[in-house]
């Protein structure tokens, strides 16, 4: 442990640094894990401005005597990236600084984003060789420390053997230019440059050897050690690609050309400090191919590797039926109608060709060849690039969802990256399924097959000294098993704190005596990520889960059944991979893509709430300011719910959390104005014209200020006539003893009775929306009926803690359809986000609750009634083009299928963004303080594409939300669904047809 003045350095580091250095508890508590097993609370935090400012960030914490650790994106698996003074490179250090076509390079800075270089290389037709699945958020940066690998490393290797060149800084501040030995012009291998042969591979050496200073101490000390252990390094260190534990000294060999650049890659950040990188690019195949091959079981599998590797595939990717039985059901059954072929695990190969032809014959080429194998194998040729990507998601999302076994119980990494010679992945598995067996251990395995490369994520007690010790035996017995095999402890994620200790097993006390010289050469003050690799620290040491956090019994307002009732069980979800930090796709996180800080990410909060438990650097409980700031810019979306491969569900968090912050206290304005909105609606819709006229007026100002809303929105308008009062005269009453209530004319129809959801919004806000559906339900043979009292789903008060309050309301109003859901009659509901609350919230808040179970299974969209209660009813032929707005509850919780099927039907052609939440999400972008981010968020691809529009383009969002910030911020007035098919019907509706402007937060 390296001791130094905490303080002191952080008064040095403001008063010198452009960017920042904090040491505050919220800010450390932020980094305190990668995605590994690992925590280690930071002393600091530094966010370097530049690159210049970064070097100054090493160095005054090198002269203090201060442990360094760089940070990317923090997905490393094995705590390579946490501890000591964290300097976080991804915020600003993120400039792609030169493509070149011609002599295919990119040269980019350290916190670039893998997926944001290959975006930019592949107008050129090249992409970067190494592309691991972490590829959205994870940074060259990072790759480089790593040596990152990825599906096509089976073609193209890993980030060592795609670098060209590297600008690093030591810790005492030395600056050295490396350039890879076969991008060197004094190479032989080049000898298209002047000089470069007459030079040759000796005087290369020597030039090295005769720089000045620093420079030239290190490559003496570098190439002494080599020439002095050439013996031992070549024994050792065998030709396994996927040798990626330990320094790579084979490299600062004369026979591999004594590339010092190359040798960096893979040595975790402890010897150097990435300033700068040349990458090489590769050329993208003209065309791919999927072969998609199918087994009875992973060990199969893997002994079809070595029978296809010859034919030189691009990729061979494996996943087993495990993963893909707990993939989303339309997820699977998207990749089954992709081709995924009959079997219990699969190989994914993919196969390039100079056209689409000659990739399909070289991919028959290898079916011929199963065929004749005794292998039992299914397989499927997948040429379509669609069918391709289904197939591409289900590998990707494995990695996440192997973080739980299907019945819930957790499953950690530790022994997940091990890499044997491929011919010998079928004995690996073997064995270590009778290792697994005999430790009483089960995982989920997927991997990198081509490679040997295989990660499992295992049923570790990690949460007791019992089990921790019972870890390390299964590791070391399993890592005999590699060494036995010829492998490596590590195939790409590398050695951090879960490997490091095992460095001597797997070569030998004389080799880790070597790599501690090459450290002393590099850091002799031992400053940069200590214990990583040399000087390794016990494997079992700072684990994540043996803190106090686990204990801790909280009383909560959700059940969370997911998570055995557990509040610290469900913060355990988050493993930290990060998926969350991605720029673009899906719902997840938009507070984190507007403002790209840690803080506002799923992840940052998730783990600040885990600190909030451990109560070591949070220590305010529920009362802690550090979680509810972090928490100020969830838009309770759901987004993570849908998306988060473990599914973290921080919308419920938030609401569990703000329940208990603001117990007994006084809450934001927002809370009361909005949060109420159900009640204050239900007032204003006896003189709805004076309060419009009220808050139309000069005094909309003030009224806005009391309310918490953000001055830049609108207070909602509330409309003329209630849906209630819009369909009296429509009315008779029910049957049902409780739930007797009001209900449209069409006493006998075929569809059946259908209650209709009257939700606050579609009821005080947007009537016309209730009107519309009403005219749908009964053009398709329902009686539509409407619950008899006023009833709320309580959801406003959800999304602002107000629990106990939200838990009456929804008690009151499932009684109102008690009748009903004991009748099975089916509950349509308009506004996806109420919806959600009966399908996702109402069960967690009122688990004993009979009505609250049924509801959950009797609530539909509109789409999913018609589909399910009139298969046969034909919509009207709407047609023309929709621009559809999906809103962000319904991905999460609801589906959007029959949606979609729906529209089909109805001849609409429409276009669905990939555009998120819509950032308005239900109060959130009305509160005061949200205005920007919500509009930022909104601004990423929904209100660009709504403006582009052509004006016949109908703009169609189901969420209240939605069409308010469409309204707000565009002009353009969006429909629900339900006034689309509306208006089409051949029947004019006798109803109230849609009016009124775009209203009010809705949900
Ligand atoms: C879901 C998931 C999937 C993954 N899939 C793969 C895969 O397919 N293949 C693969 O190889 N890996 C994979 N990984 C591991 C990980 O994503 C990669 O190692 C990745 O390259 C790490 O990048 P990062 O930006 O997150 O780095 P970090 O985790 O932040 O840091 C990684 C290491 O780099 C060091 N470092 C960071 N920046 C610098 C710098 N400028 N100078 C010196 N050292 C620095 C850190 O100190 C640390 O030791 C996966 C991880 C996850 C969570
Ligand atoms: S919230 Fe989900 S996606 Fe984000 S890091 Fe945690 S587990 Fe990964
Ligand atoms: S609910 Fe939405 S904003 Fe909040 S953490 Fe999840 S994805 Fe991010």
């Amino acid at each position: 442990m390296l001791a130094y003045d905490v303080p002191a350095l952080i008064s040095e580091l403001r008063a010198t640094l452009r960017g920042t250095a904090s040491g505050d508890p919220g800010v450390r508590a932020l980094y305190a894990t990668d995605a590994s097993n690992y925590r280690v609370v930071p002393d600091l935090v530094i966010v370097p401005a530049d690159v210049e400012d970064l070097a100054t960030a090493v160095q005054l914490g090198a002269r203090a005597g201060a442990p360094i650790v760089l940070r990317g994106a923090g997905t490393s698996m094995a705590g390579n990236a946490i501890g000591g003074v964290v300097i976080d490179v991804s915020r600003h250090l993120n400039r792609i600084l030169d493509i070149d076509p011609q002599a295919r390079t990119a040269v980019v800075e350290p916190g670039v984003v893998l997926t944001r270089l290959t975006g930019a290389t592949a107008a050129h037709g090249l992409t970067f060789g190494a592309d691991p699945s972490s590829a959205s958020r994870a940074t060259i940066g990072g790759m480089i420390a790593n040596n990152a690998c990825g599906s096509h490393s089976v073609a193209w290797g890993t980030t060592a053997d795609n670098l060209h060149a590297l600008e690093v800084l030591l810790s005492d501040g030395t600056r050295m230019q490396l350039t890879a030995a076969s991008a060197d012009p004094a190479d032989p291998a080049d000898p298209g440059i002047p000089g470069g042969r007459a030079a040759g591979a000796d005087g290369r050496r020597l030039a090295m050897a005769a720089r000045p200073g620093r420079e030239g101490e290190i490559h003496r000390a570098l190439q002494a050690i080599a020439a002095r252990e050439a013996l031992l390094i070549s024994r050792r260190f065998s030709g396994l690609r996927r040798r990626i534990s330990g320094y790579p000294l084979e490299r600062l060999l004369p026979a591999h050309g004594y590339d010092v650049a190359r040798f960096l890659s893979g040595t975790e950040g402890s010897l150097a400090v990435t300033l700068r990188a040349t990458l090489d690019l590769v050329e993208l195949p003209a065309a791919t191919v999927l072969l998609a091959l199918g087994f009875r079981d992973s060990v199969a599998a893997a002994d079809c590797v070595p029978l296809v590797l010859p034919h030189g595939p691009l990729t061979m990717e494996s996943i087993n039926a495990t993963l893909v039985d707990r993939l989303p059901r339309e997820v699977r059954g998207a990749a089954v109608a992709a081709g995924l072929p009959p079997g219990d695990a699969w190989l994914l190969v993919e196969v390039g060709g100079a056209d689409p032809q000659d990739a399909a014959r070289a991919a028959r080429a290898i079916i011929s060849d199963l065929q004749g194998s005794p292998l039992s194998v299914t397989s499927s040729l997948v040429t379509d690039p669609g069918a391709q990507a289904v197939l591409w998601r289900c590998r990707r999302d494995s990695t996440g969802l192997a973080t739980r076994r299907s019945d819930g119980a957790e499953a950690w990494g530790g022994w997940e990256d091990a890499a044997v010679p491929p011919e010998r992945l079928g004995t690996y598995l073997r064995e270590l399924d009778e290792i697994l067996a005999a430790h009483e251990l089960s995982g989920a395995s997927y991997g990198h097959f081509g490679e040997g490369c295989m990660h499992i994520r295992m049923d570790f007690d990690l949460l007791s000294r019992r089990g921790a010790a019972r870890y390390r035996s299964f590791v070391e017995e399993a890592a005999d098993l590699v060494i036995r095999l010829g492998g490596s402890c590590s195939g790409e994620h590398g050695d951090g704190r879960a490997r490091s200790e095992l460095l001597e097993k797997m070569y030998g006390a004389d080799v880790v005596a070597l790599f501690d010289e090459v450290k002393t050469v590099w850091d002799p003050a031992g400053v940069l990520n200590p214990h990583i690799i040399a000087d390794p620290a016990p494997l079992d040491v700072d684990l994540r889960h043996l803190g106090r956090a686990k204990d801790r019994r909280l009383q909560t307002e959700f059940s969370y059944p997911q998570d055995a009732g557990s509040f610290a069980q469900a913060q355990r979800r988050c493993v930290g991979v990060g998926k969350c930090l991605q720029s673009s796709g899906g719902v997840m996180c938009p507070s984190y893509q507007v403002t790209r800080e840690e803080k506002n990410s799923t992840r940052g909060r998730a783990h600040l709430l885990w600190e909030m438990l451990e109560g070591e650097v949070i220590t305010g409980g529920w009362r802690s300011a550090e979680v509810r700031d972090a928490l100020d810019l969830c838009l309770s979306c759901k987004g993570c719910l849908g998306d988060c491969p473990v599914n973290v569900d921080m919308a419920t968090y938030k609401s569990e959390f703000l329940h208990h912050h603001y117990a007994g206290r006084v809450r934001p304005a927002s809370h009361y104005s909005m949060g109420w909105l159900p009640l204050w609606s239900r007032f204003a819709t006896v003189a709805p014209g004076a309060v419009n006229a009220l808050t139309g007026s000069r005094l909309q100002a003030p009224l806005k200020r009391l309310g918490g809303i953000a001055k830049e929105r609108d207070i909602p308008r509330f409309a003329a006539r209630s849906l209630r009062s819009a369909l009296r005269g429509r009315t008779v009453t029910g049957a049902y003893s409780h739930g007797e209530g009001v209900a449209t004319r069409r006493p006998t129809s075929p569809g059946g009775k259908v209650v209709l959801w009257p939700d606050s919004f579609t009821s005080f806000l947007a009537p016309e929306v209730g009107t519309a559906a009403v005219a749908v339900l009964e053009d398709a043979g329902f009686e539509v009926v409407l619950p008899r009292r006023p009833v709320c789903c309580g959801l406003t008060w959800i999304s602002t803690g107000q629990l106990g309050i939200a838990r009456r309301v929804l008690r009151r109003s499932l009684r109102s359809l008690d009748g009903y859901l004991q009748a099975g009659v089916p509950v349509v509901g308009l506004e996806p986000s109420c919806l959600a609350v009966f399908r996702h919230e109402a069960p967690a808040l009122l688990p004993d609750d009979e009505g609250a179970r049924l509801a959950r299974g009797l609530t539909f969209t509109l789409a999913e009634l018609l589909a399910t209660y009139a298969p046969h009813w034909t919509p009207p032929q709407v047609g023309g083009d929709a621009l559809v707005q999906t809103h962000c509850h319904q991905h999460a919780v609801l589906g959007f299928e029959a949606d979609r099927s729906l529209m089909r039907a109805a001849g609409i052609s429409a276009t669905v963004p990939d555009a998120g939440c819509c950032g308005l999400a239900g109060n959130f972008g009305f509160e005061r303080g949200h205005y920007e981010v919500s509009r930022a968020a909104g601004e990423r691809v929904l209100l660009p594409a709504v403006r582009a529009a052509p004006p016949a383009t109908v703009i169609v969002a189901d969420g209240f939300s939605c069409r308010t910030q469409i309204g707000q911020e565009t002009g353009r007035v969006p429909l629900h669904l339900a006034q689309v098919l509306a208006a089409a019907l051949p029947r004019p509706s006798t109803l109230p047809g849609p009016s009124g402007p775009p209203g009010p937060p809705g949900p």
